[in-house]
């Protein structure tokens, strides 16, 4: 006999709710451990106190659980405690090793068991982030999230639709209906936008400025995050952006910040898009980075700063693929 946990957590306390979240943590379970109805002896929930809509285990004989004993009992009111939270503990007769289920916040309670690896990658602009990122994601066989291109999505469509993007609702409405997805092709990560893939169209200089200016909005912010936070939970990735340690995942094992004189980070940024045929100086992208500093530093919400936790990289006398090899080795040191 063996005894396999798990747990989940509700977004809402309603009936539908908890069949949902009910059903796809067993059926998770019976997935991940190729368990047969007939093999499962008993199961027993418990719920928080917080859920009052239906007990998990009717929940779990409606989803199609009929043959084995079912049980669910409250937990206490204990204060701190993860908030509607359903735990389960499935008695199976097998003798094959089992593998433990926490689906959606109840992850927070064992992230030990997580296969998933985040790793945050910060720092200013021009500091070789989004290079180094895809260069360790391809080391670790792992997914690269650029965040600023969601910014850069929001930036835009403010621009497509003509907002004015120093009116608060303005923006707040643009993001508000924004269908803003991430892929994955052969060459990385598409950013599509109502549909659209807006890749390339998202890395001109107008679309820069004013990403860093609507990045500073709550809405704008609290959308994009929420977006990072799905991902990263799904998939093992690296996100390079501003706020990923202090804000996006504050609780990441994994997290670096990227420096470089203003000078330097000019100076790339110069080659690289002259390679692209820009015809923009030096002056003018110091200048722009310059600008998109103080912005990003000084702004009220999850401004751009080093996360007290985080391995502090100086790239000016680096090359992408010795930050890269840094990064590895600090994460290889701590598996
Ligand atoms: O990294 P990138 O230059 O593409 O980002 C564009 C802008 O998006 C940044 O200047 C910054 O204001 C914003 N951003 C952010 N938080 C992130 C990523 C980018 O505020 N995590």
């Amino acid at each position: 006999m063996k005894a396999i946990r798990g747990a989940t957590t509700l977004s809402c306390d309603t009936a539908e709710e908890v069949r949902t979240a009910t059903r796809e943590l067993l059926q998770s379970i019976a997935k991940i451990n190729g368990l047969k109805n007939d093999e499962i002896v008993c199961m027993m929930f418990s719920s928080t106190a917080d859920i009052k809509s239906l007990y998990p285990a009717k929940a779990a004989r409606e989803a199609g659980f009929c043959d084995c004993a079912l049980y669910s009992s409250l937990e206490p009111d204990i204060s701190g405690s993860l908030a509607m939270c359903i735990r389960v503990m499935v008695l199976a007769d097998i003798d094959r090793k089992v593998k433990y289920v926490y689906l959606r916040g109840a992850k927070s309670l064992r992230k030990d068991l997580s296969d998933v690896i985040n790793i945050a990658l910060d720092g200013p602009a021009g500091s070789g982030k989004s290079t180094v990122s895809k260069l360790v994601a391809k080391k670790l066989d792992i997914l690269s999230l650029d965040t600023g291109a969601m910014y850069r999505a929001v930036a835009l469509k403010c621009i497509n639709e003509g907002v004015d993007y120093s009116e608060k609702s303005q923006v707040d409405r643009v993001v508000e209906n924004i269908d803003l997805r991430v892929e994955y092709g052969n060459g990385g990560q598409l950013t599509l936008l109502d549909g659209k893939d807006v890749s390339g169209d998202i890395r001109t200089s107008q679309v820069s400025m004013l990403a860093s200016y609507v990045s500073a909005y709550p809405s704008v912010r609290a959308k994009m995050v929420s977006l990072q936070r799905e991902i990263a939970s799904r998939v093992s990735c690296i996100l390079d952006g501003r706020d990923i340690g202090t804000n996006v995942l504050p609780d990441c094992l994994y997290k670096f910040f990227l420096t470089a004189s203003p000078e330097v980070r000019a100076e790339r940024r110069f080659k690289e898009d002259k390679l692209k045929g820009s015809t923009q100086t030096y002056e003018d992208i110091l200048l722009e980075i310059n600008e998109r500093d103080a912005q990003d530093r000084n702004r009220a919400v999850a401004p751009l700063k080093c996360a007290d936790d985080a391995v502090v990289i100086d790239t000016s006398e680096m090359t992408a693929e010795e930050v890269a090899n840094t990064i590895c080795e600090r994460i290889q040191e701590k598996i």
